[in-house]
Formats: structure tokens, sequence, C-alpha cells
């Protein structure tokens, strides 16, 4: 099943958002896809209402870790649950690196979204100075072990993974079938010898960084590429339509 994403970040205001859903509950979608959209918080509870009974998931973009308190401006991952929400992004490298998160807490955010039976989406990637300076599987590997500190084997399955070059995220500039093979392939098989090999389960790991309608599929073809998460293109429904049934 190939997992396609759509993070609008924050972009549309409510009458767009729900003009889009509209729009897609009414395409044909091609067998073995599973579409996620992630719309900005304030629409989640009308996007779930708009696509109940159909195969289309939504996700959060974010959230805290904990249920409840005094976090002025947080949502929890109970708040996501009760409306309907079943995923959840976690780690994007615009909350990374604008918002300052660090691996410690995003880290939390994974166990608690676990702990609630919300899928994480958990996005990693490499700067450029990181990869022109040949530190790529370092700083994935560094990601990956920190992120997932308390995460124990038999949960390791339920995360979704998405290696996000952050050179390539909004850029124009997606990595190469060569670029993007080598980290996933990388991956899988670092995730399968530490943690995986324990409990027979396989993760999917989602390519993400200026996907469009044009390279969908040839980025679908690569050996360890198992989704797309789309930022830019996921926002039009004509480019969508086209990832989606690449
Ligand atoms: C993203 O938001 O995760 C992303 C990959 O954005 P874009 O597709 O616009 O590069």
């Amino acid at each position: 099943m190939a997992v396609i994403v759509a993070n609008w970040k924050m972009n549309k205001v409510l009458s767009e958002a729900i003009e889009f859903t509209k729009a897609l509950k009414s395409m044909s979608i091609k067998n073995g896809r599973k579409v996620i959209i992630a719309p900005p918080f304030v629409y989640l509870n009308q996007i779930v209402n708009e696509l109940k009974g159909t195969e289309i998931s939504v996700s959060a973009q974010n959230m805290f870790y904990e249920d409840k308190g005094a976090y002025t401006g947080e949502i929890s991952p109970l708040q996501l649950i009760d409306i309907g929400v079943e995923y959840v992004i976690i780690g994007h490298s615009e909350r990374r690196n604008i918002f300052k998160e660090d691996d410690e807490l995003i880290s939390k955010k994974l166990k608690s979204a676990i702990s609630h039976n919300l899928t994480p989406i958990f996005c990693i990637g490499e700067k450029i100075e990181e990869r022109r300076s040949g530190k790529t599987f370092e700083i994935i590997k560094k990601q990956l072990t920190d992120g997932l500190k308390l995460i124990n084997a038999d949960e390791i399955y339920k995360i979704i993974f998405a290696y996000e070059p952050v050179w390539a995220i909004g850029t124009g500039v997606n990595a190469t079938p060569e670029q993007a093979g080598e980290v996933h392939q990388w991956i899988k098989a670092y995730l399968e010898k530490k943690y995986l090999n324990l409990t027979g389960e396989s993760v999917k790991i989602l390519y993400g960084g200026s996907v469009t309608a044009e390279n969908a599929k040839s980025l679908m073809s690569i050996d360890g590429v198992d989704g797309l998460l789309v930022g830019g293109a996921s926002l039009k429904i004509d480019s969508f339509e086209k990832i989606i049934n690449f």
C-alpha cells in the first residue's frame, strides 16, 4: 500500500479546505493508495466529518505530548483522537528549525502518540551543509537514535517514517533516485538490525521534498520508498490527484 500524505502546512481558509476535500472525496483513487490529509488544526474537525465513510484519513501536523493542562496554545493527543484524527506528523523540519523542537521533545511526542493509538509520521532529514560535509548518515542516525529513545522495539512498526532532506523541502529540488534510495535503504537496514529482527515487522518510509505530479512516479519506483509526503503540490487538487494516482 503506497501512503500519500498531503501536508497543507499553514495554508487554506475553511472554504478552500472544504472545497478541496469534497473534490478529493469524489475522485477515483487507484487501488493500493492510502491517502492522508494534514490540514491546519482549526479545520481538523470539519475535514474529519467531511471524510466520514471514506477510506481517506486525517492527520494533525503536530501535537504536544501531555493529555491536558496549562500549556497555552498547544493541542493534545486526547483532543486529536476525540475528534477522529488518526495520524500526526512529528518532527517536521519546520518544527525542528523554526520552532526549535529537539530530539528529546520529539521522542516524548512519538511515545505519547503511540500510547494514544495515533500513528506518528516521524520526519527526519539532513540540511544541505550536512550533506555537503558528508554527514548525512551521522545526522539521520542521531535523529533516529535520539528520537526513538523512548520507543520500545514492539512499537517501531507503529511509526510511519518520512525521509525529508531539508534542502529538498519547498525548494523545487527533489532528491535524485540515487540519493533517496541510498538513505531509505540505509534507514531500513538500521531499523531492521536494531529493532525489527526482534518482531519480524517491517517499516514504511515515505519520501518528502519537492514531490510533484511529474516526479511522483519515478520517486515511487525507488527501492525502499513506500509513499510520499507532499507539501506544495498537495495544495492544488489537480496536482495532488496526479500524485495519488501516479
Ligand atoms: C513537506 O512539507 O513535508 C514538504 C515535503 O514540502 P514540499 O513538498 O513543498 O517540498
